[in-house]
């Protein structure tokens, strides 16, 4: 196994900083606003049926269902 075969994943400027590396800037301040478990599309508090994931797009937290939804803007994009 070289480098060449293994490299590193690459990194996108702005959206990986601190230990959650998938979380945006703006997600950030809303975590700091107690905001961590509110939906950043709906407004609606996250839940054990549809719990909060974040946008790999714009780092943001919504509720997993929006990615399963059509007629949702997040439809078949990628979270984590
Ligand atoms: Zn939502």
């Amino acid at each position: 196994m070289t480098y060449m075969d293994n490299p590193p994943p690459r990194r996108r400027p702005g959206l990986f900083r601190g230990a959650d590396r998938w979380v945006s800037p703006a997600q950030q301040q809303r975590d700091h606003n107690g905001q961590r478990n509110t939906c950043a599309a709906c407004g609606h508090d996250g839940t054990a049926t549809d719990p909060l994931v974040v946008d790999v797009t714009d780092g943001m937290r919504v509720h997993r269902s929006h990615f399963d939804d059509p007629g949702s803007g997040y439809y078949g994009l990628e979270f984590r």
